[in-house]
């Protein structure tokens, strides 16, 4: 029987977060909520919020607060999230997580774990390096971790990988400064009411489905 899960997960850019969210929403069979995606989503279809998110994106800042978190208001607010979720890149500030607090009481709901990604700077930076998008469905590869079976085409879709536009390197080095001031105190944040839940260095390598089902087992979720 599966449990129902509301779950953060939480780590630096390119600490892999998306691919092990998508591997941990499969095992437990909920929704992944990437407000990175959403963004990009809203790019590619060029709304007003993906012009204004982009401006943002492509320098490496955060989106605002109350942008970001209108956004994700709104998603939370679709029934598919009933089922319970996970959420892969919110929050970011110690202020966006206040706010989730107070969204997730408003739906009479709470955060069931924060699984921190723990990964060293130099292993960050070879990830994102390496990693490779597809231009209509997101879905995220690296060319040595978790290569695609075509080269340059997505195994889902069979559209092209792209590079991000924000994983160039100069935005990269911006995003990890934005990560350590802003993001980090989340770590304590959550530590402090007793939610979090750290994955290693040495454990956040691996990231298949099997991994993420023995996560799912030790937190009590399957
Ligand atoms: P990564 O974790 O690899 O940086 P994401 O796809 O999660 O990738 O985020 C890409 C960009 O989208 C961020 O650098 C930021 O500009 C914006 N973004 C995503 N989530 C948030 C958020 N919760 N708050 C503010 N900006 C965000
Ligand atoms: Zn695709």
């Amino acid at each position: 029987m599966m449990k129902k899960a509301n779950l953060i997960m939480l780590g630096a850019p390119g600490s892999g977060k998306g691919t092990r969210a998508a591997a941990l929403c499969e095992v437990l069979g909920v929704e992944q909520i990437s407000t990175g995606d959403l963004f990009r989503h809203n790019i590619s279809e060029g709304t007003e919020l993906g012009k204004l998110a982009k401006s943002y994106m492509d320098k490496g800042e955060l989106v605002p607060d109350d942008v970001t978190a209108a956004m994700l208001e709104d998603r939370l607010k679709q029934p598919d999230t009933k089922k319970g979720f996970i959420l892969d890149g919110f929050p970011r500030t110690i202020r966006q997580a206040e706010m989730l607090d107070k969204m997730l009481s408003d739906l009479g709901e709470k955060i069931t774990a924060v699984i921190y990604l723990d990964v060293p700077d130099e292993e960050i930076i070879r990830r994102i390096s390496g990693r490779r998008i597809c231009k209509s469905c997101q879905a995220s590869y690296h060319v040595s971790f978790t290569p695609p079976m075509h080269e340059g085409r997505c195994d889902k879709c069979d559209s092209e990988l792209v590079i991000r536009d924000d994983d160039k390197p100069e935005t990269v080095k911006k995003r990890l400064e934005v990560f350590k001031s802003t993001t980090f105190p989340l770590v304590k944040y959550y530590e402090d009411k007793h939610l979090l839940v750290t994955i290693p260095p040495e454990l956040s390598k691996a990231g298949a489905v099997a991994d993420m089902r023995e996560l799912a087992r030790k937190l009590n979720l399957i």
